[in-house]
């Protein structure tokens, strides 16, 4: 299982880096950089590639949310930024169950409302590609996706900077929050992951409730008591299967152990 948080880690690492090399020195969309950044799902959405769209919900439907952790780059960067939060006191940087917020769907609603009224500003500073894209901006501030809306090169290095202190202060405080309460992309992931076929989960058998798993899961979505993960907002980035001691919690086709409905019903029920 080790090895899952390895390929994970060199995947989401070339896809940051290429996608930054793309930005920063404004590559052709046909070089190489420049296709790995179509497979992005807000790029390939602008440029309505069905197929590419159509790819990821499949991917999404059957092995959960791979993108927010294996290609999105501000996924990439959040765990970047966590790796910091190691440094801080132990009762700080351990991370605890969360229930569901419902603020996810205001969000969403929100960046929807502003989509179809053409009130581009919104999807522009919310957008994961557009957080992306605002953040290189610091490097090429006429590329950034704020200063493309003709708001001038001092506003595109200001949503740079907001860019930057979203996905940091976001990380070091609630861990990937971004990207279980506020990101309208990982909202609708999490509507498609809801009944991933593959999942994580613990096996009860196994588990000696050392607590690691809950307390590196950057989603808190792991809940040791009760052997409980929401799926739906896991971003897959294999920590805990990493470092559970006893290999108890795997990424595994969903074996639909009589308990996990039971539980994940009552989460619905308490956090919408
Ligand atoms: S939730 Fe949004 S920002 Fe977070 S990794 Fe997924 S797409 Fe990227
Ligand atoms: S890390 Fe493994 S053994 Fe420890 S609580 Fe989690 S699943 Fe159980
Ligand atoms: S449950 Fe595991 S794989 Fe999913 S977000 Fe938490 S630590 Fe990452």
């Amino acid at each position: 299982m080790k090895k899952l948080l390895t390929a994970r880690w060199i995947l989401a690492a070339l896809f940051l880096v290429l996608s930054g090399i793309y930005l920063v020195m404004g590559l052709s969309p046909k070089s190489f950089a420049g296709l790995i950044a179509r497979v992005q799902i807000m790029p390939s959405m602008v440029a309505t590639s069905i197929g590419i769209i159509l790819f990821w919900l499949i991917i999404t439907i059957v092995y959960g949310r791979m993108y927010c952790s294996w290609i999105c780059p501000v996924g990439t960067l959040t765990d970047l930024v966590l790796r910091i939060r190691r440094f801080m006191p132990t009762r700080f940087h351990r991370f605890r169950y969360r229930p569901r917020r419902k603020v996810r769907f205001h969000i969403l609603a929100l960046y929807l409302v502003c989509v179809v009224a053409g009130i581009a500003i919104v999807p522009a500073l919310v957008e994961p590609w557009n957080i992306f894209r605002n953040l290189t901006g610091l490097a090429r501030p006429e590329a950034s996706a704020v200063a493309t809306l003709g708001a001038g090169i001092a506003t595109g290095i200001l949503a740079g900077i907001f860019s930057l202190l979203l996905i940091t202060v976001c990380a070091l405080l609630t861990g990937r929050s971004l990207c279980t309460d506020l990101c309208p992309v990982g909202t609708l992931l999490q509507l498609a992951a809801s009944n991933a076929l593959w999942r994580v989960e613990i096996d009860p058998d196994r588990c000696t409730a050392c607590m690691k798993c809950e307390e590196v899961c950057p989603a808190g979505c792991v809940k040791v008591v009760g052997r409980y993960v929401d799926d739906s907002r896991c971003v897959r980035c294999m920590e805990c299967v990493g470092r559970c001691p006893e290999e108890a919690i795997r990424f595994q086709p969903n074996r639909n152990r009589p308990a996990t409905p039971l539980l994940r019903r009552r989460e619905h029920t308490r956090g919408g």
